[in-house]
């Protein structure tokens, strides 16, 4: 199947063409950092990205991918990898000052399935990101269901995104309308 296929390819082309460049980027699920270099791409040379992993194995391919492509050089210390949970991003950064966060939620690809993202940590996570955002500010979220992932975690996050105010948030949420076996639901949020 070709690109347009690919949640990804959807994700990124929504983001390049919603975000505001040279700002403050969250990549919440670091994996192997295709969402943390379009954020380094988002960031220019002015803006901040912040990403986000429990295994140090997403560390070492998301620093693989950066330095291939020249964003540890160009960014220096404006990027930092850094190993915890995503509940805890409010630590890192101010209330009201991100311009995009990425949840790109499940376990990492050719890594170990049992190390998942979970309903619990990732609403706690969801939630925290949606006050860092500021206005004007989008969340960009992959969820996936099925196979070794279940059906708890999309139930859940699906329930706790309605619950979101119509007046402070916009959530759109789309489906792969024609195509079988759970496939994954991306939602954007955009914060009025
Ligand atoms: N964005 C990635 C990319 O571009 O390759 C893919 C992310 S992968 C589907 C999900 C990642 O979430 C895994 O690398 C996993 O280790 C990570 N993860 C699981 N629980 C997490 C948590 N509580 N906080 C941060 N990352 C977590």
């Amino acid at each position: 199947m070709g690109k347009k296929s690919q949640i990804t390819y959807w994700c990124h082309e929504i983001i390049r063409a919603q975000a505001a460049r040279g700002g403050i980027y969250i990549d919440a699920t670091m994996g192997k950092g295709n969402d943390t270099l379009l954020l380094c791409e988002l960031a220019g040379d002015a803006g901040k990205v912040i990403a986000f992993d429990i295994q140090k194995m997403a560390l070492e391919e998301t620093e693989k991918l950066l330095k291939k492509e020249n964003k540890i050089e160009q960014m220096g210390e404006r990027v930092r990898l850094i190993q915890a949970s995503h509940q805890y991003m409010d630590q890192y950064v101010n209330p009201e000052s991100v311009d995009v966060i990425c949840f790109n939620f499940g376990y990492l690809p050719g890594g170990d399935h049992r190390i998942s993202t979970k309903a619990d940590t990732s609403i706690e996570a969801i939630g925290k990101g949606l006050e860092l955002l500021k206005s004007g500010g989008m969340m960009s979220l992959c969820i996936y269901s099925g196979g070794d992932t279940g059906f708890e975690e999309k139930e859940r996050i699906l329930a706790y995104l309605k619950t979101l105010h119509p007046r402070e948030y916009t959530v759109i949420c789309n489906y792969y309308f024609n195509r079988e076996n759970h496939p994954p639901i991306p939602v954007f949020i955009f914060k009025s």
